[in-house]
């Protein structure tokens, strides 16, 4: 994976204005086609698919995302940028440094979040929107304490240990991790992992546990987990 942008979050905007946004994308996404391949991921076909938490977020509140590349060329930009929903700075826009200097941004992709106010509500947007998605929203440190408790409260009634048929060879131990990488749905996850570190193999609660957070989310016969937008190997 090549992390060539870092994203900002902002608010507020008002209803009219994303209201006039969600169409605009809606238009433009009428115009996209329904699968691509792509040379950074020759595996399977990337369908076109709303990004949910964005999506969730921006209903009812006034919330947007604006996309700054640093990408090295106007035509990757152009690639990247067709793919999002939100808005961006323009491709070499001078802010792009200030914004850099100010949040003191040092890896990308990074996501701030900024309130109402103009203040900085936290740097780790990106962490937390992986770690909880929507609910993260609106990012105050009140509201991912009081995310954090609820999520240890539900761990209390997980089992210790799984067997899990992406990983025969050892039973995977309920453990408390910082960040790893999900060896079921290849994405990342934060704190509790189900884990054997005899092989460093880690599955997401969610990916271990054959409770469905997502509502509409079902397990189909084949081992593919389907969210009504888009497959994955389970
Ligand atoms: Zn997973
Ligand atoms: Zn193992």
């Amino acid at each position: 994976m090549h992390l060539t942008a870092y994203v900002a979050c902002a608010f507020p905007f008002n209803e009219e204005h994303l209201k006039q946004l969600e169409e605009e994308v809606e238009e433009k996404a009428k115009g996209w086609p329904e699968k691509v391949k792509h040379e950074l991921h020759t595996g399977h076909e990337l369908i076109r698919t709303k990004r949910k938490a964005y999506l969730k977020i921006g209903k009812g509140n006034a919330f947007e995302v604006i996309f700054i590349s640093s990408d090295r060329d106007q035509s990757t930009f152009d690639e990247f940028y067709s793919e999002m929903p939100w808005l961006a700075l323009p491709f070499g826009d001078g802010r792009k440094q200030l914004l850099s200097r100010k949040f003191k941004i040092q890896g990308i992709p990074a996501a701030v979040a900024i309130g109402p106010s103009g203040r900085t509500i936290t740097k780790e947007a990106r962490m937390h929107v992986t770690a909880y998605g929507a609910d993260a929203f609106p990012f105050t440190e009140e509201h991912l304490k009081q995310l954090e408790e609820e999520i240890e409260e539900k761990a209390k009634g997980w089992p210790e240990k799984v067997k899990h048929e992406l990983h025969t060879e050892h039973e995977l131990i309920r453990t408390k991790r910082s960040v790893y990488g999900c060896d079921g749905c290849g994405e990342t996850g934060y704190r509790w992992s189900f884990y054997c570190k005899h092989c460093d193999f880690d599955l997401h609660p969610k990916c271990s546990l054959k409770e469905d957070e997502d509502a509409g989310t079902e397990k189909g016969k084949e081992g593919r987990i389907c969210d009504g937008d888009v497959c994955r190997r389970a």
